[in-house]
This record gives structure tokens, sequence and C-alpha cells, in this order.
């Protein structure tokens, strides 16, 4: 078994301090429109009369800014730098932070899905900040998305961005779409993966990967 880098705990900015690091601005894909919060309060009210609950009890007044609001705030990608250092001591294994948590919406149904991934790679000539991995994630997270897709943005921005020799990200989800309507099952999970490099290659790497991926599903109760 080869050595793993094993971060189950939120990662934190003090890991791998190395001189010379590089950062490369992630910003947002150009949104398909501005968010217009004054069109988006209007139809927020014109929805609550349309479900027959109006906006004039005291509590339902400032519904609709507050709703526009909460939905601008979760489609707005946050940028951020994405840190990564020379690999000096030529690190070669698979470096793998499990369990973190996420949170998106569905575009089918605006509703939202959560969970918690599995992000790894292995390291090419530089290595990355570990708690870059996670702003990865969440930078992709904040849009209307699937999580099929997501899975993918996450996996190929490290792949783009890093140049490592392989990169594995899974995703386990509940979506609230299927858990509160519909089929009302609750508590089951969407598992998504995109394997790019080695890790989809080589099927040595891809089983290490999946193996330690899966061990952690395994004794995992879920929801937490
Ligand atoms: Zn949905």
């Amino acid at each position: 078994m080869a050595a793993i880098t094993l971060a189950t705990e939120a990662p934190g900015p003090a890991t791998f301090v190395r001189t010379a690091p590089m950062t490369t601005a992630v910003t947002a894909p150009p949104p398909p429109r501005e968010i217009d919060l004054v069109r988006a309060r209007t139809a927020v009210a014109e929805l609550l009369e349309a479900l027959g609950r109006g906006t004039d009890s005291e509590h339902l007044a400032d519904t609709p800014r507050r709703v526009a609001d909460a939905l601008a705030e979760l489609l707005t990608p946050r940028p951020f730098e994405l840190t990564t250092f020379p690999n000096d001591e030529g690190y070669d294994e698979l470096v793998l932070v499990r369990d973190v948590p996420f949170h998106s919406l569905c575009e089918h149904h605006l509703l939202p899905f959560h969970g918690v991934a599995h992000l790894a790679y292995l390291p090419g000539e530089r290595i990355v900040g570990l708690s870059k991995l996670a702003r990865v994630l969440e930078h992709f997270s904040r849009d209307l998305q699937v999580q099929e897709r997501l899975t993918q943005q996450v996996a190929d921005l490290l792949q783009q961005r890093l140049r490592p020799r392989g990169v594995g990200v899974v995703l386990e989800a509940e979506h609230l779409c299927m858990s509160l309507r519909g089929v009302a099952v609750t508590g089951s999970r969407t598992v998504t993966s995109a394997l790019r490099g080695t890790l989809r290659e080589d099927p040595r790497s891809r089983a290490e990967f999946l193996a330690l991926v899966g061990a952690g599903t395994a004794v995992r109760s879920y929801p937490r």
C-alpha cells in the first residue's frame, strides 16, 4: 500500500508551507445573465401570490427581498487564488482530502443538494494548498447545478491548473428534490465520480483511490 496523505479534518492553511508559491486567480465563468435583484424580488412576490400566500402578513412582507438575496448569494461564486507550490520533495503518491462538506442548488427544482466530496490528486511538478481543493468545489457549487456537471468541473479545473499526474473527484449527495417530494426517499445518496489522468487510466491507481474513498463511505452513517 502506498503512502497516503489523508486529511479527514477541515484542511488548514498552514499545510505545505514552502517557498515560491504560485497563484492563479480563479474567476467565475461569465454568468448567462446579471442578477437583477429588483426583478427577482418582484418575481418572488408574484410567486407567493400565485401560490395563494400573498405578502400582506408581517412575516411575509419582506420575504421577496430575503429570498432574492439568498438566491443571489447561492448563485454568486467567490473568486479565489489557487495557490500551488513546487513539489520539492518529489512527493508522488496520492493526496486525498476526504469528507469535504458542500451544498449546491439543483437546476431542475431550485432545491438544495448537499453532501460530502472526496478530492484527490497525484502530484506532478507542483502541489496545491489543501484548503484550495475545497475552494474549487465551493466555487463551482455556487451555481444552478446538476451533480454530474459539478463533479466534472472540479476535476477539469484541477487537471488544467495544477497539471498533476491524475485527479479523482467523488461527490456523495442527498437531493432534497428526491427526499422531500416526488418519490420522497429520505437519506438516499447519489454518488458521482470524475477521474482524470493516471487515476482514470491506470487500474491500480484507480482501484487504490476508489478503495480509500469507499472505505470511508462504508463506515459513515448519512446524513450526519
Ligand atoms: Zn432536482
